[in-house]
């Protein structure tokens, strides 16, 4: 015989003897358990299999206390009725499931026998509360009712027991309030009104300072607003608050309330709420009495101390309510030594039990301490670090573990400035992009990048640099300014790579934004700002504010981190290398635990203004004999930035990729040439009737200049540049150019090594798509290394590779592989060439409107497209290593430092990733978490 029960929304079918109980009389009756008292948590885990099922069966607030329970902890007793009973009731339109009732009914004549009272009776009254609690904590979703049971004859009883009728009255007040806005849905507003009108009576500031007499008549005000506001009166029947209070949690987990937070959240709206009726223990019987909240640990530094506030003569929400000012934890143990000290025993008990930090709360009864709630507690990106790391040297949990507990974005924290939370909350906030680079910038708006370089360092102002997008030339700008806001541009557009690149907070994509940067000003919703005003960008959330926000910088040198990050190396399988181009990131990478430099982009060293003249000649040269003086003016720059890589990576690979773009790209744009000959042109005509006389000479001159460059770069034009003459068909198409870059290269490495630097050059061939590209490339590149080496009198260890980005590669490898000594995945570009979507213009038109309608789960720019791009890595992997076992494999691009596609790196026998140098800390834990995955797998 089977049975039908409904667990997280789904129906299953489970075995009936699970539920049956004997009921003594000789003959059995299936009956499913849907009550389970705090006592029973043995039960609960023997139906639910495993403690996750106990979570989902009773919710976290009904499992903890359960569990609590069973350790021995001072709980009230209790009982749960289950997630299934609710979620039954609920589909069964708002009918409690069959015997659920009388199982309720049942759990509350054991209390009454634990506790020696009992519920509705005059003479010796039982009080509980009922209280929601969902598998995961929902904060808000559904209040709590405190002291069920009470009417005027048990409150009368209870007055003559107590000798207390303040205290009563007290409980009684609160019970027709939190009644008549949890059960009867009344707005809080009337009840909170009267006792406002009463404060200001009796000129007091607390509730708790008001008469006895006072209590009383509230509490008969309380009923006649929930006599005219639902239309009912006030249950007297405690059996009947009972029951009402239970259908009230029910509903609240389909109340607006509850269903926003999940959806925001991302929990399911199938896993339905627990309810927990629970003895009341009262806090505010006088000054022996208090309740509290604290955390087992400092939240926020992590520090080992119990952290908290409390009230004493108080009930409930007091603390959290913000009504009375509460004391810190410390005071109790002045004010409350002995329950302070089995306080402090049970925090640590709970800490060790549940290997985590706890969040609790408590009440003290005349001087006996309750516990009434316990739960993981949530911290700061910093005290979840050193609280990962203390929890493993004392030995609660392994360092395994503790790698595993801390998430990316807790490492990112320590690497970027951050606002004040506190003041965010106030500030001007004037617009939302998208959030491509983390960490706070305050600065003055510049609409150059001239402008931001000299007013930061002529001027020594902070800048945040506006544009509608980036330019490669703009880059100088960039790295002077403390931000980047552009009103154009994706995830992976150039402000965003390199505000990354450079750990530079940015927000690109605002779209609301209209940037004039002729007029030097932008307006978004209708303001203006002009060149000059402060502006604060928020790159963690993707805010713009106005004005100075005040931000501090974390420290990297956290003890807890660096320890954590040495844990986490020593667990992971992948190398994480930099992408690095100049020596000074080269050394930040290195700190941050850099192995090497992935990626060296050596087109970024041409932009330079004190070598674009010499680039640009060395474009325009009509033969090899033209280009000769340039290249030779460009070598000596190159064979420095060299020069400087290799000694700051002393002991290190150094991957250099050849030049990769475009040449336009070094040339003016084609539409401001265009624009300037115009102009230069009409000005020319006007000469005769130009009082002021130009030289004609002179501009006849630099139009001549401008016409020649417009030739070159309309002769250089490309329907589609990123598919044109770049990476190592340029290289082909002009071989001295890429001979210098290997010359330069290894005459900086022959001359390191000679005095004693380590070097170990790879030289990186970009975009093959066939194994002929490198026969003829790096055939001919070999040769000059050799030549070079030859003439230096000294040999150094090197390799020649290829970045893989075009699928032909990947499908090829094991052909590539003959020629190439090691792969890169140049996954921005082989995302792009796969998919076939330019990445350049993508994320802000239609790619947006893809993931907004879910026809792509994830943005391929972001996170490596597992079933596609992946598919053709772990292909190129196989082929490669086919050809030459020992194929060394990386990946360079952005998807690097992408905790998800590190996992996939790690997953598809990648050696290393490589990222920028902000994200190397990040790439180490991933990697952690990657290996630590797969070994969970193999278990
Ligand atoms: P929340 O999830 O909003 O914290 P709770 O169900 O935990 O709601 O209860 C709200 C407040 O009432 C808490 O301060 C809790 O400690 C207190 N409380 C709940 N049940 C009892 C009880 N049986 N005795 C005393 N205080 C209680
Ligand atoms: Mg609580
Ligand atoms: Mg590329």
């Amino acid at each position: 015989m089977t049975q039908k029960t409904v667990i997280r929304g789904k129906v299953r079918v489970v075995p009936a003897a699970a539920h049956i109980r004997s009921h003594g009389n000789g003959h059995r009756k299936p009956a499913v358990k849907w009550v389970y008292r705090f006592d029973e948590v043995d039960a609960a885990e023997k139906y639910a299999k495993c403690w996750d099922g106990v979570r989902a069966l009773l919710g976290g607030k009904g499992a903890n206390l359960a569990e609590m329970t069973r350790v021995g902890l001072p709980v009230p007793p209790g009982f749960t009725v289950t997630t299934e009973a609710c979620n039954i009731y609920l589909a069964a339109g708002n009918n409690f499931p069959p015997g659920m009732w009388e199982q309720e009914l049942d759990a509350l004549r054991h209390i009454e026998k634990m506790t020696g009272k009992k519920f509705g009776d005059p003479a010796n009254p039982l009080l509980v509360s009922c209280r929601s609690g969902a598998k995961f904590s929902m904060p808000g979703m559904m209040d709590t009712v405190l002291n069920i049971g009470l009417n005027d004859e048990t409150a009368a009883g209870l007055i003559a027991l107590t000798q207390d009728a303040r205290f009563v009255y007290d409980l009684y007040r609160r019970l027709v309030q939190m009644y008549g806005t949890v059960v009867m849905c009344i707005a809080d507003e009337p009840f909170e009104e009267v006792l406002a009108d009463y404060r200001a009576r009796r000129e007091v500031a607390n509730d708790a300072d008001l008469s006895i007499e006072d209590l009383g008549t509230i509490t008969g005000e309380f009923k006649k607003i929930v006599r005219e506001q639902a239309g009912r009166e006030f249950p007297t029947d405690p059996f009947e608050q009972l029951k009402l209070a239970t259908e009230a949690v029910f509903h609240s987990w389909n109340g607006k309330r509850a269903f926003d937070y999940r959806k925001a959240a991302g929990i399911p709206h199938n896993l339905g709420t627990a309810v927990n009726i629970v003895t009341m223990v009262f806090g505010n019987m006088g000054e022996g009495s208090g309740t509290g909240v604290a955390t087992t640990r400092n939240v926020s530094t992590g520090e080992k101390e119990i952290e908290g506030d409390y009230l004493t003569n108080a009930q409930g929400e007091d603390v959290v309510a913000g009504t009375r000012a509460t004391k810190p934890i410390a005071a109790l143990k002045d004010e409350m030594p002995k329950p302070w000290a089995q306080f402090e025993r049970i925090c640590k008990k709970l800490e060790k039990h549940y290997r985590e930090v706890q969040d609790v709360e408590f009440t003290v009864e005349r001087g006996k301490l309750w516990m009434l709630q316990t739960r993981d507690a949530k911290r700061t990106a910093q005290a979840a670090v050193r609280i990962a790391v203390d929890l493993a040297e004392e030995k609660l949990i392994t360092k395994e573990e503790a790698v595993k507990r801390v998430c990316p974005e807790h490492v990112d924290f320590f690497l970027h400035p951050q606002f004040d939370p506190a003041q965010k909350k106030t500030a001007d906030l004037i617009a939302k992009g998208l959030n491509v680079s983390p960490g706070a910038a305050v600065g003055m708006i510049v609409f150059d990048a001239d402008t931001a370089e000299s007013w930061a360092k002529q001027e020594k102002k902070d800048v945040i640099m506006v544009r509608p997008e980036t330019k490669p030339d703009d880059v100088h700008g960039m790295i002077a300014a403390k931000g980047i806001l552009t009103s154009r541009g994706g995830r992976t557009s150039h402000a965003a790579l390199v505000a990354r690149q450079f750990g530079k907070p940015a927000v690109v994509g605002v779209a609301a934004m209209d940037v004039d940067v002729e007029k030097r000003l932008f307006t978004v919703n209708g303001r203006a700002f002009k060149e000059g005003d402060w502006v604060s960008l928020d790159g963690t959330t993707g805010e713009v504010f106005a004005g100075q926000l005040k931000s501090v910088i974390p420290d990297f040198n956290d003890p807890y981190l660096i320890k954590l990050l040495s844990w986490a190396d020593k667990i992971r399988k992948l190398g994480v290398w930099a992408n690095a181009d100049y020596p000074r990131d080269a050394e930040r990478a290195r700190m941050y635990g850099a192995e090497g430099i992935g990626l060296c982009r050596t087109e970024h060293m041409f932009f330079e203004t004190n070598r674009l003249p010499f680039v640009q000649q060395m474009i325009l040269a009509k033969t090899d004999e033209e280009r000769v003086e340039p290249l030779a003016k460009l070598l000596p720059f190159q064979r420095s930035d060299f020069d400087g890589l290799f000694r700051a990576m002393d002991g290190l690979p150094v991957t250099i990729r050849l030049i990769d773009p475009p040449l336009h790209e070094f040339l003016p744009s084609h539409d401001e040439l265009l624009h300037d000959v115009t102009e230069l042109e009409t000005r020319l005509k006007l000469r005769d009737g130009d009082p002021l006389g130009f030289d004609p000479l002179s501009l006849t001159g630099i139009l001549a200049q401008k016409k020649k460059l417009l030739a070159a770069v309309e002769s250089m034009r490309e329907a589609n540049p990123m598919l044109g003459l770049r990476g190592v068909r340029l290289g082909i198409h002009l071989p001295e150019l890429v001979k210098m870059q290997v010359r330069a290269i290894f005459e900086a490495a022959c001359q390191c090594a000679k005095e004693g630097v380590d070097v170990h050059p790879k030289i990186m061939i970009p975009l093959t798509a066939h194994k002929n590209e490198l026969k003829v490339e790096q055939t001919m590149l070999e040769e000059e290394a050799k030549t070079v080496m030859a003439e230096q009198g000294i040999e150094v260890d090197y390799q020649f590779g290829t970045m893989i980005e075009i699928p032909r590669a990947a499908l090829t490898a094991d052909q590539i592989a003959e020629y190439a000594q090691f792969f890169s995945y140049g996954t921005n570009d082989l995302t792009q060439t796969t998919f076939g979507i330019s990445r350049d213009d993508a994320e802000t038109g239609f790619l947006l409107e893809y993931l907004e309608k879910s026809i792509l789960p994830e943005n391929p720019f972001a996170t490596i497209d597992e079933r596609g791009v992946g598919k053709l890595m772990e292909l190129g992997v196989k082929l490669g290593r086919q050809t030459r076992p020992d194929l060394e494999i990386g990946v360079c691009g952005e998807h690097g430092g992408d905790p998800k596609s590190i996992a996939l790196c790690h997953k598809i026998g990648l050696n290393y990733v490589s990222c920028s140098p902000f994200r190397i800390p990040i790439a180490r834990l991933a990697a952690a978490h990657a290996a630590i995955g797969e070994f969970e797998k193999d278990l």
